[in-house]
């Protein structure tokens, strides 16, 4: 067992004992191999440094109460990195390739699972890249197919949610109407990394980004979705260019199980003064309570119009539907979903 600081860990990046990696090429990916080199070696004209031929995941393992390893709904995200590569015209790995994957790199890198107790996960990165050298716009012909992984704790290192602040993105847009805001690309994170920065110089956690077409709808924040409670209902956004999180699936399933209504649907910013809960939703945190969301015609440089309240502190029925998702996670819940693949 690797000797870390289990109970701080935060989300960032930690060098574990291997990667693992699949080559396409000529039609074929070739056996997946666990690597200790993680420096890869490629063309500078490969695709994915000019044209953002790269798209990826994220997904976590869990050392249960019951000392069992658990890698939560890996079939979704496989499902969903094929989605991101087929929009890339790239060749993707089949499911069955991506979950044997996944579970090798947590076996490989079992030293940096976390122990149960410390709220913390060892998080799964998959990466599709392209690295044929070119200097045409193409989808890469080969392709790189590599996970790997990093043991992370919550963001704050709290053992209880933290709130956080938001701004709304009135001037900036994560994604285009009809563009690839509901895939899982590299490229709509480099759209939001500027504003993104701009939004952290002011003191926001998250930025929130309405539909593209008309802004007047909300969408989602830069890396998770937006989800709200307004008595007993569950709202979250219908959109093309939201990403679909499986942790907002999630939690809509669990939601439904708990007698909710879940709502599915347009909704409008000026509902923001209409919920009692708000929350970003991920892989990463599972939920984010937001606290206060401000709008303001434009991110630097301008008042604030409008300020929307939440609690200072996470709000019952979120708490509830987080103990609920993390529970499932850890064994302490039933997984009557089937969601948890439980390795040997
Ligand atoms: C990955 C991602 C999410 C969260 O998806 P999960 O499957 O819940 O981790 C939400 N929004 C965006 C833009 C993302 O890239």
């Amino acid at each position: 067992m690797a000797n870390l600081d289990w109970g701080n860990l935060g989300f960032k990046y930690r060098e574990t004992n291997v990667v693992i990696s699949s080559h396409y090429k000529d039609g074929e990916w070739s056996a997946p191999v666990a690597s200790k080199d993680f420096d890869f070696h490629f063309s500078c004209f490969a695709g994915v440094f000019h044209y953002a031929n790269s798209c990826f995941e994220g997904l976590k393992a869990f050392r249960g109460v019951d000392g069992k390893v658990r890698i939560f709904r890996p079939d979704e995200n496989a499902r969903r990195l094929q989605s991101s590569g087929h929009h890339l015209g790239m060749a993707y790995p089949s499911e069955q390739m991506f979950i044997d994957m996944c579970v090798m790199c947590v076996k490989e890198n079992i030293d940096f699972l976390p122990p149960y107790g410390y709220g913390a996960s060892m998080y799964l990165r998959p990466v599709l890249i392209g690295m044929n050298p070119q200097l045409g716009i193409a989808s890469s012909k080969e392709v790189i197919f590599c996970v790997m992984c990093s043991p992370v704790g919550t963001y704050s290192g709290a053992a209880s949610l933290s709130t956080g602040t938001a701004a709304i993105s009135r001037d900036y847009d994560r994604a285009a109407p009809n563009g690839t805001g509901k895939f899982k690309l590299a490229a709509n994170y480099a759209i939001s990394l500027y504003p993104y920065n701009m939004a952290h110089e002011q003191g926001y956690r998250e930025l929130l980004f309405l539909d593209p077409a008309t802004k007047t709808r909300i969408d989602e924040f830069g890396s998770s979705n937006f989800l709200a409670i307004k008595g007993n209902t569950y709202v979250t956004p219908l959109s093309d260019s939201v990403l679909p999180s499986i942790t907002n699936k999630s939690l809509q399933a669990v939601a439904a199980d708990l007698g909710m209504t879940v709502e599915k649907r347009v909704v409008p910013v000026e509902e923001l003064a209409e919920f009692e809960e708000v929350n970003a939703c991920g892989t990463a945190v599972v939920i984010t309570p937001i606290r206060s969301i401000d709008d303001k015609p434009a991110l630097a440089g301008s008042e604030v119009t409008r300020t929307y309240t939440y609690g200072e502190k996470v709000g019952k029925t979120s708490e509830k539907l987080y103990n609920m998702i993390r529970g499932i996670q850890d064994g302490r819940e039933q997984d009557i979903h089937g969601w948890n693949l439980i390795l040997d």
